[in-house]
């Protein structure tokens, strides 16, 4: 058998393997199954292609990622590597030629979508053919605690089993909680499996977390200190993905936009364009980037936080993927937290539980005043990390308190004056001195409480508003139109027996700050 480095030498021209790629490799090749946990851009894609090149018959590799998959294949057949891909872009006599030519042994990988898993044709075939290896990328997707939760994963295994003879499987995914892993092994029937973590720490991103006033203003003057760099802006939002698109083209900025929204052939064609560097920016929702090897991103801003952990790194993790410099950075507001928790009221309930204690935790890597990267390691399972990076806006940074206690029992006694019967918008316009017609119609405008936030801007008392609610300092009551409630923890702030402090960042290098709520 060739030696595996001739094969990475001859074939991707690379000197050296990375971490943990030679291990799995190795063990697929002495017949093992194994669960490749690598950080993204880690190098999944050789611990499949290289034994796929060295075993004796096919290997199927399903993926998820079908816009991907003729550029992968291309790069293949353009290595010398014999390939096919199988999803619902080809036509049936495609799709016939393929399967003929496989067959005929044409091919070492073929590539499909796990939608075919379930069409007869595609099983027959299996049935009829050597497959030696079964190759899972983005694994995680079987399990319905991942982030990208699609049923027909779940089929994998039962195909399987209907093999005459059973092949090997190797599992990957950038995803390392305890529960992925586990429903990992579990679901695609693993047997003895090969485990491999490699470390999570990607040495080259920098960590950054900031809580502006204004998102946008913040966004604009980021991009102005990284022109002609390559970056992806996340918002959780289609519509925010619109209108940030339309303010930064109009501010001439060289941007492009991917949301599920967007038909498909031009999502292809935007997607291509920030791909061959014709677009610097890439604002997008999280359909984009799964599979994505654009090597040269230099940064990627959230301008939501985005619902867990898994979701954020996977996402921040698509820079630096050549392993220079780059910068992860998020925007957080406690609207964010707001958002998030709406969506997962309208989840299946015996979800919300879970979803919760995710989005706590994604809450707290945004609020806490330790080494950023060190949080990530750990919640990612590695324990022998560094308490402090000194690569991340909390080592690099002073944290700063600003006592909001004033503030607050102003906006918590003006929800207790209006009955606790109005939402956000409405508290924040009388709190600010509103005179528009809904105010004087309810008779608000006689409050006590009207106008004594007045030297505020509307926006500055409804992101406080946001905060106590995230922080359980307000309550809400119904989903749809939310009303402002009091909860025990606001009578202690309005009986001044607790105080309530937002975090703040000082960026010891930037000379302008741009982080302040009042
Ligand atoms: P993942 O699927 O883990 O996100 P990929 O398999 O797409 O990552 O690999 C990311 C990049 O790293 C690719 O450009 C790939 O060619 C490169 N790469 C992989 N292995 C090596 C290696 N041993 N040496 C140098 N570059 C590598």
């Amino acid at each position: 058998m060739r030696r595996i480095l001739d094969v990475l030498k001859q074939y991707y021209g690379y000197e050296s393997f990375r971490k943990g790629q030679e291990e799995l490799i190795n063990n697929i090749l002495n017949g093992r199954d194994v669960l490749g946990i690598m950080p993204t851009g880690g190098g999944k894609s050789i611990c499949y292609q290289i034994p796929a090149q060295l075993l004796d018959g096919i290997t199927i590799v399903i993926s998820p990622l079908i816009s991907l998959m003729k550029d992968q294949v291309d790069t293949l057949t353009d290595m010398g590597i014999k390939a096919a891909y199988i999803n619902s872009t080809l036509s049936s006599e495609e799709f016939d030629r393929v399967l003929k030519n496989a067959k005929s042994g044409d091919y070492k990988l073929i590539y499909v979508a796990p939608e075919r898993l379930e069409t007869r044709s595609f099983i027959d075939f299996l049935e009829h053919v050597n497959i030696s290896m079964v190759a899972v990328d983005e694994a995680h997707c079987v399990s319905q605690w991942g982030h990208d939760f699609r049923p027909s994963y779940r089929r994998i295994s039962e195909l399987i089993d209907r093999l005459t003879i059973r092949p090997i499987i190797a599992a990957y995914t950038a995803t390392a909680t305890e529960e992925v892993k586990q429903d990992i092994i579990k679901l695609l029937n693993l047997t003895d499996a090969f485990v491999l973590t490699t470390g999570f720490n990607r040495e080259n991103l920098y960590f950054e977390v900031e809580k502006p006033q204004n998102k946008f203003r913040t966004l604009r003057k980021y991009l102005n200190q990284h022109k002609k760099e390559s970056g992806i802006i996340y918002c959780s939002t289609r519509k925010t993905v619109e209108s940030v698109t339309d303010k930064l083209n109009l501010l001439g900025f060289n941007a492009t936009k991917y949301h599920a929204g967007v038909p498909e052939h031009e999502r292809t064609a935007n997607q291509e364009d920030f791909i061959y560097d014709r677009k610097q920016i890439m604002v997008a929702t999280n359909a984009f980037g799964m599979g994505i090897d654009k090597s040269n991103i230099r940064y990627v801003v959230h301008y939501n936080m985005p619902k867990n952990m898994e979701a954020y790194y996977q996402e921040a993790g698509r820079a630096g993927r050549d392993g220079l410099e780059s910068e992860c950075v998020l925007l957080f507001s406690a609207s964010d937290i707001v958002t998030n928790k709406f969506l997962i009221s309208n989840m299946n309930e015996q979800n919300q539980e879970h979803a919760y204690k995710k989005l706590n935790e994604m809450t707290d890597y945004c609020n806490t005043d330790k080494c950023l990267r060190s949080y990530i390691l750990i919640y990612f399972g590695d324990t022998d990390t560094e308490k402090e990076c000194n690569h991340c806006s909390n080592c690099n940074n002073d944290i700063e308190l600003t006592d909001i206690t004033v503030e607050s029992q102003k906006i918590m006694s003006c929800v207790k004056r209006m009955n606790e019967r109005y939402g956000a918008n409405i508290v924040a316009s009388v709190l600010k001195g509103s005179k528009a017609k809904k105010v004087r119609d309810f008779g608000l405008e006689e409050l006590s409480t009207h106008g004594i936030m007045k030297e505020y801007h509307a926006d500055s008392i409804k992101e406080i508003i946001s905060f106590l609610i995230a922080e359980d300092y307000l309550g809400t009551r119904g989903t749809k139109y939310p009303t402002l409630a009091l909860t025990t923890k606001s009578k202690d702030v309005l009986f001044g027996n607790e105080k309530v402090l937002i975090k703040r960042v000082i960026d010891k290098h930037k000379e302008e700050k741009d982080s302040h709520y009042v």
